[in-house]
């Protein structure tokens, strides 16, 4: 059983690397942030009550992807792996990952940060905004969604290194190569 937080900033290619480790490894990934998009598209409540806070590129409340996470942890029983791709985004939510691990025997085991420069992150911000058409990926929320992250999501990383799970990544290399680092880093242990 491995529990991985994938860590950094907005563009860093967590989602890629968490694809990756699913089909390598049969680990399930949970991103918050698929979770609400998917929300949005389904028209449900939760979805219409998110929609204007991501595309303005804040953070939901706590409440909202805590509850997400719980139910997918009971969904997912017998997971070999979890990946938290885009959670904890803040101190409280990195608590409430402890809790929820906690009351099931388990824990956080690695924390790996993908270390990705600011002007590099825009760049791929902007090449995925023509791709994909994703709103917030927009250059005046991407600056919001680097603020949050910048202010809210970046003082976890003292929070995990104080406990020894802090694990760096370069993620300005090719996919492939950063693949081989966070693989490495996962069998180090
Ligand atoms: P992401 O795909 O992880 O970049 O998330 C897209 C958007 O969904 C974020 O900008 C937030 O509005 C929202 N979101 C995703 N995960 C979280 C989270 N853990 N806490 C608060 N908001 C989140």
């Amino acid at each position: 059983m491995m529990n991985l937080v994938i860590f950094g900033p907005p563009g860093a290619g967590k989602g890629t690397q968490a694809k990756r480790l699913v089909s390598e490894r049969g680990y399930i990934q949970l991103s918050t942030g698929d979770m609400l998009r998917a929300a949005r598209s389904s028209g449900s409540d939760l979805g219409k009550k998110v929609a204007g806070i991501m595309d303005r590129g804040e953070l939901v409340s706590d409440d909202i992807v805590i509850a997400l996470i719980d139910e997918q942890l009971d969904t997912h029983k017998n997971a070999p792996g979890f990946i938290f791709d885009g959670f904890p985004r803040n101190l409280a939510q990195a608590e409430a990952l402890d809790a929820l691990l906690a009351g099931r025997d388990t824990k956080v085991h690695c924390v790996i940060r993908l270390g990705v420069d600011d002007e590099a992150l825009l760049k791929r911000i902007t090449l995925r905004f023509e791709e994909q058409g994703r709103d917030d990926d927009n250059p005046t929320s991407f600056k919001v969604r680097l603020n949050a992250y910048n202010e809210q999501t970046a003082p976890l990383l003292p929070f995990y290194e104080s406990r020894g799970l802090l694990k760096e990544v370069n993620g300005m290399e090719s996919i492939d190569a950063v693949a081989g680092a966070v693989a490495l880093m996962l069998d180090l242990g």
